[in-house]
């Protein structure tokens, strides 16, 4: 069997501070808290990250990553709440066990970035092009 470090997290040979558990789902404090609260949810059985995970996994975890940011805003006064997951080392994935971020803000100043920039090069892309692309992947 596969043992990552989450796999590890999801069966209790490494401690983590549980913020939920059920059959299907952990969530616990992420190691570096970004902001207070910063929790990650997890599938207890493995895939690499979301775009491997069965659609019934996908859902558990969304539901509980959704319960949490609800349970942030008033627990913890939060102001916002971010939810990411990121599949792929160009992506920034550096854990390769499903996870998302639950991640709760307080104001815009606090430890938390994340910049969409605008390309500067957008001009020249052609979107009709780039659209066409995938939808017809996805009606495949
Ligand atoms: P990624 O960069 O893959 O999206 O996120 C991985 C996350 O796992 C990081 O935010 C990191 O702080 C967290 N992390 C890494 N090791 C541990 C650990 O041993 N325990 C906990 N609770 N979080 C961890
Ligand atoms: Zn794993």
């Amino acid at each position: 069997m596969r043992e990552c470090l989450f796999c590890k997290i999801a069966n209790g040979s490494i401690p983590s501070t549980h913020i939920y558990e059920d059959a299907y789902v952990l969530a616990f404090l992420d190691i570096a808290q970004t902001t207070p609260g910063h929790t990650l949810v997890i599938p207890k059985k493995h895939s690499d990250h979301f775009l491997n995970t069965t659609k019934s996994l996908m859902h558990r975890v969304m539901d509980v990553a959704q319960r949490i940011g609800q349970a942030q805003m008033i627990s913890l006064q939060a102001n916002g709440v971010n939810l990411i997951t990121n599949a792929h080392p160009a992506a920034g994935q550096t854990v390769f066990h499903f996870h998302v971020h639950v991640i709760p803000r307080y104001d815009q100043a606090d430890q938390f970035r994340l910049e969409m920039l605008e390309n500067k090069d957008r001009h020249l892309l052609n979107l009709p092009m780039i659209a066409s692309k995938i939808k017809t992947k996805l009606s495949e």
